[in-house]
C-alpha cells in the first residue's frame, strides 16, 4: 500500500479537479481525459483503498434489483434477532437514522421499484466491456473475468423465478437458470452436498482484487497526465466569479470546476454549503481467508446470510452484511468474524484459520440510486458518490454522466434519476 506518491502541484486552471480517488473518481477521471481535459484527483490516502478496496468484487450488468423490494419489511425483525443476521443498526442511532428508513419502505412501492430498477439497468449495462476497455494497456486486464453468479438457498426456501428480484433480471434478458445439485457440483465442485438448488445468472463478471483494478486504473491516469494531490478536504468554498477554492491541510487550492467524489464523506464538505442530502453510512464487513486451500469458480451468494464468497488474489474473500453505523464509529468485528463458520457451511474443505478481516461504508440514499451530476445551487460544483451497494458495478457509466455533464453535452440517458434535486 505504501506506494510513493506524487505530491503534485496546484492544478491547472482549465483543470476539473476531482475529490476523492475510490473506483468512482478514478472513472470520472479517466471519463474526463478520454474527451481530452485535463484532471488533478486529490485524495487523503492512496487511490482505492477506502470502500472500493474491500467490496465483493460484482460486476454485473444484470444488478437491476434495488434494496427497498416490497416486502422488505417482513424480514427485518427475523435478520436483526438472529445473531448471524444480515442486519444491524446501533440503536442510538436510529432516531437519527428515521427519516431516511421512512425514504427507503416509501421505495418500496412498486412503481418505484420498477423506475429504480429502470436507473439501475441504465448505470450498469455494458459494464463489463467499458472495465475491459479501462483497464486496456495497463498489464493488469485478467484482473476482471467472466463469471456466473451462483444463488445459493439453504434451509427450507426454494428458488422461485416468478419472484419479482428474478423477472426484474429476465424480463431486461438476463440469462437466469435454477440448477439442481448434480449439475451444480460439476459447475462449482467444492459446494457443500447439502445445496439442492441453485439460481445462476450467467454472463457476469468479478474482480480477483478491486483494489488492484483501482490502482491499476489509477496508474494508467496517471500516465496520461494526471495531477495525484495526497491531502485531506478540510472544506469547499465557491467564489462570486464561479471558482472554488478547497480548504486542505497542504493548503488553498482553487479550482474551476469541481466533482465531489468523496463517498460517504461527501456530505461533510456539503452540509456547510447548504446542501443535505439524507446519505447515510452503511457499513459492511469482508474476511478473506488467504490459506483458503480451495478455488470457487463464480461468486456465489448465500441468499439467506447475504454474503457473496468468491476467489480472489488474496485468498477467498466472504463479503456483506449491511449494518447501519456513523462512518466513524469503531467496527464491530463480530459482524466479520460470523463469516467463517457461514462460508465454511457453504464450502466444507475451506480453511478459515488464516483471515484478514475488513470494514468499509457503502454511501447509500434510501433508493439505492447514487447522485451523479451538477449540484444545483453552486456553479461548477458536480457530484458522483452515493454508490450503496453498486459502486463498482456503475463506476464506468457514473464517470460518463460525469463527462456529459461537465461538457454540458446532450445524452440518450435521462438523468433525472440521478440528480440531487430528487432529494430537495
Ligand atoms: C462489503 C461490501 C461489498 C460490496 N460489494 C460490491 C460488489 O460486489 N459490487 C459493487 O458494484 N459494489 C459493491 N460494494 C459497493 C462499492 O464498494 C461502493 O459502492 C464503492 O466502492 C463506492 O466507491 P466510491 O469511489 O464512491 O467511494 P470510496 O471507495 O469510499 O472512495 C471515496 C474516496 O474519497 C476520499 N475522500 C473522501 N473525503 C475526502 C476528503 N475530504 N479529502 C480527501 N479525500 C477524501 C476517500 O479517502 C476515498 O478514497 C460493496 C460494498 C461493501 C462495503
Amino acid at each position: 500500500m505504501a506506494q510513493e506518491t506524487d505530491q503534485g502541484s496546484q492544478p491547472r486552471p482549465d483543470d476539473v479537479t476531482i475529490v476523492g480517488a475510490g473506483i468512482v473518481g478514478i472513472c470520472s477521471a479517466l471519463a474526463l481525459q478520454e474527451r481530452g481535459l485535463s484532471v488533478t484527483v486529490i485524495d487523503r490516502d492512496e487511490p482505492g483503498q477506502a470502500t472500493s478496496y474491500g467490496n465483493a468484487g460484482i460486476v454485473s450488468p444484470w444488478s437491476c434489483v434495488p434494496q427497498s423490494m416490497p416486502g422488505i419489511w417482513r424480514s427485518v425483525p427475523g435478520w436483526l434477532l438472529d445473531p448471524e443476521g444480515p442486519l444491524r443498526v446501533r440503536v442510538r442511532e436510529l432516531p437519527k437514522l428515521m427519516p431516511w428508513i421512512a425514504r427507503f419502505f416509501a421505495n418500496t412501492r412498486l412503481r418505484r421499484v420498477h423506475e429504480i430498477s429502470n436507473a439501475m439497468d441504465m448505470l450498469m449495462q455494458g459494464n463489463i466491456e467499458a472495465y475491459q476497455h479501462l483497464l486496456k494497456g495497463t498489464g493488469r486486464e485478467a484482473l476482471l473475468q467472466h463469471s456466473w453468479f451462483i444463488n445459493v438457498f439453504r434451509g427450507r426456501r426454494q428458488p422461485d423465478l416468478s419472484e419479482l428480484s428474478w423477472q426484474l433480471r429476465m424480463g431486461r434478458g438476463a440469462p437466469v437458470e435454477i440448477v439442481d445439485g448434480r449439475e451444480l457440483r460439476e459447475i462449482e465442485p467444492e459446494l457443500s452436498p447439502q445445496v439442492a438448488q441453485a439460481v445462476i445468472v450467467k454472463g457476469q463478471a468479478r474482480a480477483l482484487a478491486p483494489g488492484e483494478i483501482c490502482r491499476a486504473l489509477a496508474e494508467k491516469m496517471r500516465r496520461q497526465g494526471a495531477n495525484f494531490l495526497r491531502c485531506d478536504v478540510k472544506s469547499l468554498r465557491p467564489n462570486e466569479d464561479g471558482s472554488i477554492e478547497l480548504e486542505t491541510d497542504r493548503g488553498l487550492i482553487a479550482t474551476n470546476k469541481l466533482v465531489l467524489c468523496g463517498g460517504v464523506w461527501s456530505v461533510e464538505l456539503l452540509e456547510p454549503l447548504g446542501i443535505q442530502l439524507p446519505l447515510v453510512s452503511e457499513r459492511g464487513y469482508h474476511l478473506e481467508f488467504s490459506e483458503p486451500g480451495v478455488r470457487l469458480n463464480h461468486s456465489i451468494l448465500d441468499v439467506s446470510g447475504k454474503f457473496i464468497i468468491s476467489s480472489m488474489e488474496g485468498g477467498v474473500r466472504s463479503a456483506g452484511t449491511s449494518e447501519f453505523a456513523d462512518v466513524g464509529a469503531p467496527p464491530n468485528y463480530r459482524r466479520a468474524d460470523i463469516l467463517a463458520p457461514m462460508s465454511k457451511r457453504l464450502i466444507p474443505r475451506l480453511n478459515t484459520a488464516q483471515s484478514r478481516r475488513w470494514v468499509g461504508a457503502r454511501p447509500s440514499f434510501p433508493d439505492s440510486l447514487p447522485v451523479i451530476g451538477r449540484l444545483a445551487g453552486i456553479r461548477n460544483l458536480y457530484g458522483a458518490f452515493g454508490h450503496s451497494h453498486y459502486g463498482l458495478g456503475m463506476a464506468p457509466a457514473t464517470g460518463r454522466i460525469v463527462a456529459e455533464s461537465i461538457e454540458g453535452s446532450k445524452s440518450n440517458l435521462d438523468r433525472s434519476c440521478v440528480s440531487a434535486e430528487r432529494f430537495l
